[in-house]
């Protein structure tokens, strides 16, 4: 049972969060921060928070959980300010996409005590929409949740935010900083980087109205996720780019030689490796689960 939660970055998934534990009773009293009144008024009028903050150090007074649910890109100054104000009595830990540079900018911001009491994690639960108004009670329901804990973190810290998930509805992996960033990059951030260059790159050609009009159902499954907030994903990219590149780099590999095959007309190399294709997807992609939104991550 967490008393007092406090929610840095009152979005999609810090919404979701307060609202999965509200819903569990796991928490007693929710304060989110943040710096857009309007988002943070109507996380106080659709209850998802008790109260809303606009000054950090106000926000996580006397917090026994601290979630920082910012993009990636904005978490080096949130670290910085929680630095030196977490207490015994708080554990602190994340949502983060990306997990090795997350670490990373929590161990240089925050001195070893501190960092000991830090769990980095990423649910794998998401939807294209941002903000508290796409927020959702079921959002993480049957759905993973990644923690990433360093060998110095805090076994109890670890068990804490465990049964923090667990509550909302989620399962909860143990996976290194390193391997996540690598898997991740494969399942998620690549898929999304094609899926806003191809949309990206249609939209510039002069027929892209016409284009768009006869967009079917495959089209639209396909660029779904080119909808997403292009902050967040601008700082995945970045602080994601080795795994990145690598996965990049074979994708343009493996796209020259689907090219060489259509342009020999080489039907029984296409045959092939659609059959592959189709086959691995039917046996490892598994359906999302019901009533879930299509995750994007
Ligand atoms: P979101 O809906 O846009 O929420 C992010 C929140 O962070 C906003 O409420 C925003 O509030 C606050 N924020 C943004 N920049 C800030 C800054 N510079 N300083 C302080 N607060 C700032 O985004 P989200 O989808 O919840 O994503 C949050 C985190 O979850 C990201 O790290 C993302 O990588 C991770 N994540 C996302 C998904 C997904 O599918 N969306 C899934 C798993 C993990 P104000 O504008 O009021 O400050």
């Amino acid at each position: 049972m967490i008393n007092k939660l406090a929610i840095i970055g009152i979005g999609l998934i810090g919404g979701s969060l307060a609202r999965a534990l509200r819903r569990a009773g796991h928490v007693q009293e929710i304060v989110g921060f943040g710096r857009n009144l309007n988002n943070l008024k109507l996380a106080v009028e659709m209850g998802v928070v008790d109260r809303a903050e606009v000054n950090l150090v106000a926000a996580i007074e006397d917090a026994d959980m601290i979630v920082v649910a910012v993009p990636v890109g904005a978490m080096t100054e949130i670290f910085s300010q929680l630095a030196g104000r977490i207490t015994r009595e708080t554990i602190v830990t994340d949502v983060g996409s990306v997990k090795t540079s997350v670490v990373t900018m929590a161990r240089e911001a925050l001195g070893a005590t501190e960092f000991s009491r830090f769990v980095p994690g990423h649910p794998i639960a998401g939807t294209e929409q941002s903000g508290v108004a796409a927020s959702r009670e079921d959002l993480f329901q049957n759905h993973q949740i990644i923690l990433s804990p360093e060998p110095d973190t805090d076994p109890g810290a670890v068990e804490t935010v465990r049964a923090m998930w667990e509550a909302s509805g989620a399962s909860v992996r143990m996976i290194d900083a390193q391997q996540h960033d690598i898997v991740l990059a494969a399942s998620s951030h690549l898929p999304h980087v094609l899926a806003y260059a191809l949309v990206d790159m249609l939209v510039r050609r002069d027929d892209h109205r016409e284009i768009f009009d006869l967009a079917a159902g495959g089209f639209r499954d396909f660029t779904r996720i080119a909808s997403s907030d292009p902050t967040m994903w601008r700082d995945i990219c970045v602080a994601n780019r080795e795994p990145l590149l690598k996965l990049l780099q074979n994708f343009s590999d493996d796209l020259g030689e689907v090219m060489a095959a259509i342009e020999a007309g080489n039907g029984e190399w296409l045959m092939n490796t659609f059959e592959r294709a189709r086959h691995a997807r039917e046996t490892y992609v598994k359906p999302a689960p019901s009533d879930s939104p299509d995750s994007v991550e």
